[in-house]
């Protein structure tokens, strides 16, 4: 149940509306909207009588939420959800750029590229070092080491850091060297996980299941808002279809479904999207003119010898030239890319 306080209220009668809330056993999730402060009280009451608090003094609108994502949902959160990364913006009319390798191989190489990457506009630096790997003998990551290399190849050049965490054992880790965490495709439905990141301090950025339909996937974004970190950015990163032209199937759909369902911000990732990089640049172009609010992008120098996903990852002159052509589309709709 969602209820709308009317402008203006007193600071006074918003704690009696949570504390009837909390009497009738609903756990209440507030959120302070430039218009309105809305409070999401959650809780399987079917039988619960919504005009009790319809009736209260400062309330201005009961709505029932159908569906199972709550927090999620814009019926929540009017306004678009913008979250401060040091000064970066995530959701608002600027959009983010984030690059560098898949995964961080050794100095000389997330040095390198984060010079190049930065050089062309990128704000967040990229890198893998634990690497959810379809095999077990494949490179898995430098994994501590490697996220201190990140951290100072970002800190270097006046970069942010996303990296992948994969367990809760990481999140720790993961805090202390980055500045959002990362959480791979495949461990959508880790609920248990989940959970462990609502708990978490940093943004979180919730790539879609390889197989997740967009509600199963708002529903995953549900379980880290349910358990307190407010802060999720949503991923789309291609989907398994039938169609194998591609690694996977770009769902650049998905990002204005999802700007209707969710007020979370939603950033494209067009290099594991379509898994070959002559078809990044069209796909980042066309996430950008579909509206989403940042893209994620891989970046190698020398991707012929990449430890992991060298056909997807641009050559730093083609992450330049990517920049320029998304930088116009960016303009065309009113945004731009600073
Ligand atoms: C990655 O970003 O390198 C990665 C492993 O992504 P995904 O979880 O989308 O496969
Ligand atoms: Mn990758």
């Amino acid at each position: 149940m969602i209820v709308v306080l009317e402008t203006g209220i007193a600071e006074k009668q918003i704690e009696d509306i949570i504390r009837v809330l909390h009497d009738h056993g609903f756990d209440v999730h507030r959120s302070t909207g430039v218009q309105h402060t809305v409070l999401g009280a959650i809780g399987v009451h079917p039988e619960f009588d919504h005009r009790q608090i319809q009736l209260m003094a400062g309330v201005s609108e009961v709505v029932r939420v159908t569906e199972s994502f709550k927090l999620t949902s814009r019926a929540f959160k009017r306004e678009g959800s913008v979250f401060d990364i040091g000064g970066i913006k995530i959701g608002g009319t600027e959009i983010v750029v984030m690059a560098g390798p898949c995964s961080v191989e050794n100095e000389d190489q997330v040095f390198k590229i984060a010079q190049h990457v930065k050089e062309s506009g990128a704000k967040i630096l990229r890198g893998g070092a634990f690497k959810p790997r379809t095999s077990p003998y494949a490179f898995q990551g430098l994994g501590e080491d490697g996220l201190k290399l990140l951290r100072a190849a970002a800190d270097a050049h006046g970069l942010k850091v996303i990296t992948e965490v994969m367990d809760k054992s990481q999140i720790d880790i993961g805090e202390k060297y980055s500045d959002i965490l990362q959480i791979g495709a495949r461990n959508m439905q880790n609920y248990m996980f989940l959970r462990d990141l609502g708990k978490a301090s940093k943004p979180v950025m919730l790539k879609r299941g390889q197989s997740a339909t967009i509600d199963e996937w708002l529903m995953s974004a549900e379980y880290i808002l349910a358990g307190g970190n407010h802060q999720v950015i949503l991923c789309e990163r291609g989907i398994r279809t039938f169609e194998n032209s591609t690694r996977n199937t770009m769902d650049i759909s998905a990002i204005p479904v999802v700007k209707k369902k969710s007020h979370l911000p939603i950033v494209a990732d067009p290099s594991h999207g379509v898994g070959i990089r002559d078809k990044v640049i069209p796909m980042a172009r066309a996430a950008i003119a579909a509206g989403a609010d940042g893209i994620l992008v891989e970046v190698h120098h020398d991707p012929d010898h990449a430890l992991s996903d060298g056909a997807q990852s641009l050559y730093p002159d083609q992450f330049a030239q990517m920049m320029k052509e998304v930088r116009i589309i960016a303009q065309a709709i009113e945004r731009s890319i600073p």
